[in-house]
């Protein structure tokens, strides 16, 4: 026995994931009922087992905002929603250039072309598409960052392409599970992303595809969706928590009043996210034992759904990846605060691709991070009505 707990259910599962088996709904279900504590040990020791012990960081440019058809209910960049952020057209090849500089700067190892709509498509707007690929080459000439794309649904050929040049993750996230995902989203069905993600497989690439907590779906949708994306086979799993914007269905309706995402806060700004700190981190630290070999990201709405004080404890649990920088719509907070948040849970950032000074972007700060010229317009969430503070976002 490599690590034990003293807590029976868990380190019989640690037990079997240490000796290669896959853990399955009934573990994880069962998993989900243990202790915070025990269950957040477990995490950290299959990520220490398994993992280089470093927490890999990823960033993200949004290179066309706003206008998607799709109706998601927590996304600022629906048409069915008035949220009031910047649209535009597709950035082009110098200003990814530019997001990507900044990110290889700040310390990401990987970055992540993302735009909003159902689908990037080559043969309906293949002006756009040349400038895609010629985007991808550019960071890949000029920057020690891999690259990834979220560009919505493929066609093999695309996937081919993209695969052809360079791309290392294709995101495409499921958001919650195949269950609850209709309650979330009605223009498109559960079953699409899933083929969208296999479009992407066959052709090569590796799987970033995670979830949204805290959008009103129970414990088990939660074990669910960590089950589906087993199936779906995902190298990299973004773990965002709801920041609702207002505006969109989840902005406007009313699921937490309490604060933090953490009903013993109560007194505290109205996030709306309908999950608890505690909550929080057992999800990551059962997504830890699910999926032992992927890299556990946490993404948007963090800085909101936990208080500065907590945001390492998913860390502790057993996340090794996160979001730095700017969101889709809202602003990130800097990337020397990732960095100590990362450092206050014993870990060190991953320097494989990017070998960046962790001390100089923390020295950094935020002096010289004026936002890029054609960044999106920063989406005011329900939290930043009542907390000044209140930063993050929930990504696709
Ligand atoms: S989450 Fe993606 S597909 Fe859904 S509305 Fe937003 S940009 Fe469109």
């Amino acid at each position: 026995m490599v690590y034990e707990t003293g807590n029976r259910t868990i380190d019989d599962a640690l037990e079997r994931v240490f000796d290669g088996e896959t853990l399955d709904r009934t573990d994880g279900l069962a998993l989900l009922a243990q202790p915070t504590d025990q269950l957040a040990a477990a995490g950290a020791a299959v990520r220490d087992h398994f993992g280089d012990g470093t927490v890999d960081a990823c960033s993200i440019v949004n290179a066309k905002a706003g206008n998607c058809a799709e109706d998601c209910g927590f996304c600022a960049q629906s048409v069915h929603f008035d949220t009031g952020i910047d649209t535009y057209g597709f950035l082009g090849p110098e200003k990814i250039l530019e997001a990507a500089k900044r990110a290889e700067r700040d310390g990401a190892q990987r970055f992540g072309i993302v735009v909003a709509e159902r689908g990037v498509s080559k043969e309906k707007r293949p002006e756009e598409w040349a400038e895609v690929i010629e985007s991808i080459r550019r960071v890949r000439e000029e920057c020690d960052l891999e690259i990834d794309a979220s560009l919505g649904i493929l066609t093999e050929e695309e996937a081919a392409i993209l695969a052809e040049e360079g791309i290392g993750h294709y995101n495409h996230n499921i958001e919650t599970s195949p269950r609850y995902f209709p309650e979330i989203v009605g223009t498109h069905e559960f079953e699409d992303r899933v083929a969208t993600l296999e479009v992407a497989k066959d052709a090569g690439m590796d799987l970033c595809a995670g979830v949204i907590l805290g959008m009103g779906e129970t414990p088990t949708d939660r074990v669910d969706a960590a089950i589906a994306l087993q199936e779906i086979g995902v190298s990299s799993l973004p773990v965002n928590v709801l920041n609702p914007v207002a505006g969109t269905a989840l902005g406007d309706s009313d699921c937490d009043e309490s604060g933090y995402g953490d009903d013993t806060d109560a007194g505290d700004a109205n996030t709306g996210a309908d999950i608890t700190t505690e909550e929080i981190v057992e999800t990551v630290a059962v997504y830890r034992l699910l999926h032992p070999h992927a890299r556990v990201r946490l993404t948007g709405g963090r800085e909101v759904n936990l208080a500065p004080e907590e945001q390492h404890l998913p860390f502790e649990a057993g996340a090794d990846g996160i979001l730095t920088g700017d969101y889709l719509t809202t602003d990130g907070q800097s990337a020397g605060e990732d960095i100590e948040i990362v450092e206050r849970a014993g870990l060190e950032p991953n320097r494989e691709v990017n070998d960046f000074d962790p001390a100089a972007v923390k020295a950094r700060g935020t002096d010289d991070d004026a936002p890029l010229e054609t960044a999106a317009g920063t989406a005011t969430s329900t939290a930043d009505k009542t907390r000044e503070s209140s930063r993050g976002s929930t990504d696709d």
